[in-house]
């Protein structure tokens, strides 16, 4: 059960000394009921209120964490059903699966695309997480080498190790060095042994049920054997099993704080079909209700870049708007003679707008007004992209020294502040732009100054 601010400070010291960086101690209950600070922020808390406020302030799915340095992937977390009540707090892992019966050219081909496809978007670089890697054939020795393998050739993937063998399951385990993989995993027969395991290395177990509720038995099981960081298959193989059981296992959790069923979920579309796309339809489904990871049988650039995409839009935060930093972004290498266009800082249009001045081929500045993430008709209705506004920035941006023309160009859908934002800088022209992002570059090559 959380407990409230009031709770919460009625444990502090009360010092209102500010060693938290909160200048109050009231100030610092509140913000760790928030779930915005750690009760260990604070130096002067025993350690018996720091296990209990964190044991109540702890999220109803527990983070699990894999990997090491700066390749580590954290799966749950999660506090919410629906985004728009909060948000979700860590992206469904995308993992692609090798096996120890493949042929090593096929290994190798799903190396070499885990490490090729990645994209560029709006700042940041999306790919997919881990790799399963799978003991089929029994051979410890050959798990081992092919864990090795996976960890040379793909450094920053994080690592599922699969088998029912605890002995293989070590072995792989210790071709892991200080990265940490997620052991896959214990069923009814092999709970007790696996266990073992997981305690000897101290990994993250997942719990293998042959349904949802055999699932919720195992959990009990390594919990009382002493094992906090597990991860769920409920068993489920089938499009509409599956769907059902990530609904059942989120809300349990997060509705009824049941706490066998509190472990984000691993899922396994590459053995729900053998069709590719329909295996990435399905992912597409779990990656929107829930799934901590869903492994695929194999990473194509058709398939994975929608899935990517799916997975940043879900996964933004509703109340942060993604921005880039208020500043004079040169595009193609500009000079004095260069245009000068403006925007928003909104994420999606600088990269866009970005992305058409670059593939323009013509040497630019594009200034970015800070209007909080908004775009730039919002931004314009909302006051935070008005003439004064972009005046006072052009003003002081700096960009009057590096250029020596006096030629704005403002997005076309601004059309009607020009004379205002001519009034704002007597030295400068207002040149009306194109509407749509597309028409950047054919207007940038016909560009001159006035
Ligand atoms: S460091 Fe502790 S005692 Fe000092 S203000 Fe913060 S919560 Fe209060």
């Amino acid at each position: 059960m959380a407990l409230t601010g009031i709770e919460i400070l009625k444990m502090l010291p009360k010092k209102n000394c500010g060693e938290c960086d909160v200048p109050t101690c009231l100030a610092f209950a509140m913000k760790v009921a928030a779930g915005q600070a750690e009760i260990g922020a604070c130096p002067y808390v025993s350690d018996e209120v720091k296990e209990k406020v964190g044991e109540a302030s702890a999220p109803p799915i527990r983070t699990i964490t894999l990997g090491s340095g700066d390749n580590t992937f954290e799966m749950g977390g999660e506090t919410c059903l629906y985004r728009h009540e909060k948000r979700f707090e860590h992206p469904t892992g995308i993992a692609v699966m090798v096996s120890t019966d493949m042929p090593s050219d096929d290994v190798d081909g799903r190396c070499r695309r885990f490490n090729d496809l990645r994209y560029d978007r709006v700042g940041m670089e999306l790919k997919a997480d881990l790799i399963a890697v799978k003991d089929v054939t029994g051979d410890e020795g050959a798990f081992a080498t092919l864990v090795e393998k996976v960890r040379t050739d793909c450094p920053d993937a994080a690592l599922i190790l699969m088998s029912d063998n605890p002995g293989i399951l070590s072995a792989g385990e210790g071709k892991c060095g200080d990265h940490r993989p997620l052991l896959y995993g214990a069923t009814g027969e092999n709970a007790d042994a696996v266990a073992e395991v997981a305690k000897e290395t101290g990994c993250p177990l997942t719990v293998i049920g042959d349904n949802l509720g055999n699932a919720a038995e195992i959990s009990e099981r390594m919990k009382g054997a002493g094992l906090k960081d597990l991860v769920l298959d409920t068993g489920a193989r089938t499009a509409r099993a599956v769907f059902e059981d990530q609904i059942a296992v989120r809300r349990a959790s997060i509705k009824h704080k049941y706490k066998p069923l509190g472990f984000p979920t691993i899922t396994f579309p590459c053995e729900m079909t053998e069709d590719p796309l329909l295996e990435s339809l399905i992912a597409s489904v779990l990656v929107a209700k829930y799934a901590g990871i869903v492994v695929l049988s194999d990473l194509q650039g058709e398939t994975l870049f929608p899935l990517l995409l799916e997975r940043l839009n879900l996964y933004t935060d509703p109340q942060r708007p993604m921005v880039v930093e208020e500043n004079i972004y040169p595009i193609n290498g500009p000079d004095e003679d260069s245009p000068v266009l403006i925007t928003c800082n909104f994420s999606l249009t600088y990269f866009i707008v970005s992305g058409e001045v670059e593939g323009s081929k013509v040497p630019s500045w594009l200034l970015i007004k800070d209007t909080e993430g908004l775009s730039v008709l919002t931004a314009w209705a909302a006051g935070k992209f008005s003439a004064d506004l972009i005046g006072a920035f052009v003003k002081k941006s700096g960009i009057e020294e590096k250029v020596k023309h006096r030629s704005l160009v403002i997005p076309g859908y601004l059309a009607s502040i020009k004379g205002e934002l001519e009034e704002e800088l007597p030295d400068w022209t207002i040149q009306i732009g194109p509407r749509e992002a597309s028409h950047i570059p054919p207007y940038l090559k016909e560009w001159q100054p006035e």
